[in-house]
């Protein structure tokens, strides 16, 4: 089993795709979003320090992220393979990543990127308000999200690129045909 990590700004369908590849390959998925919502719903000491900041759509400290990363990590010691969605978002947990794997004799295998315009995205974004009431889903936190996406995440896709680990994938477009594509990748 190997490495990957699901790549797009909020709303381009790291969920709903990170579902469907654990069921078929059984990663252990790891959601830094879900864990920051678990800690915040449950009123723990971490959740404490990062609800305003998640609240205001704005990226949760590097420092914070990471050591939050590598106790999830820790609590998996025989996964056969990681997904993870929604993290890396900066280049210095990008390194972390590498960091914790080349500790465990492993590596981030695949990088997919999904491809979906900040537009479509806006759509998207509006509608999942309408069914899951996401706190960071509000409109005025919305447009901080896209903002921290397009000016600080997206520039850890010229770091993997420089790498060559990266592979985008079109993420417009029916749910499976985009799943088969990301499945390509991986099984080839
Ligand atoms: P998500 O569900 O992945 O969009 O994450 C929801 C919120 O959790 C983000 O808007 C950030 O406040 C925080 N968050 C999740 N992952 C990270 C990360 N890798 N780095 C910093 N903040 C994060």
């Amino acid at each position: 089993m190997k490495n990957l990590v699901l790549f797009g700004p909020p709303g381009a369908g790291k969920g709903t795709q990170s579902e469907k590849l654990i069921q078929k390959y059984g990663f252990v998925h790891i959601s830094t979003g879900d864990l920051f919502r678990w800690h915040t719903k449950n009123d723990t000491p971490l959740g404490k320090r990062v609800k305003e900041i998640m609240n205001s759509g704005a990226l949760v400290p590097d420092e914070i992220t990471i050591a939050m990363l590598k106790e999830e990590l820790d609590k998996n010691p025989n996964a056969k393979g990681f997904l993870f969605d929604g993290f890396p978002r900066t280049v210095p947990q990008a390194e972390a990543l590498d960091q914790f794997m080349k500790a465990n004799h492993s590596a981030i295998h695949f990088v997919i990127a999904l491809d979906v315009s900040e537009e479509e995205v806006r759509v998207r974004i509006a509608k999942r308000r309408t069914t899951e009431n996401r706190a960071d889903d509000e409109e005025e936190k919305l447009n901080k999200r896209i903002t921290e996406y397009f000016t600080k995440t997206i520039h850890v896709l010229p770091f993997y690129e420089s790498q060559k680990r990266l592979v985008t994938v079109h993420g417009i477009g029916e749910v499976n045909t985009i799943f088969e594509n990301i499945c390509k990748v991986l099984d080839k």
